[in-house]
């Protein structure tokens, strides 16, 4: 089972679940909804049943 994060964007307040696939993505080249660059500090890790109850899935 892949982890999970939760990306707090820096810079439009999105706050999106990902995998470690997209955390990789988004570190690489930055919030794909405003571009904005982010560290490793902009995302938590969650647990499944967190994500299960993200309304955002
Ligand atoms: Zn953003």
């Amino acid at each position: 089972m892949p982890r999970k994060f939760v990306f707090d964007c820096p810079g439009c307040d999105a706050e999106v679940v990902v995998d470690a696939d997209v955390r990789s993505e988004i570190l690489a080249g930055g919030c794909v909804m405003c571009r904005s660059s982010a560290d490793a500090g902009s995302f938590v890790p969650v647990s499944e049943a967190d994500v299960e109850r993200d309304p955002t899935r």
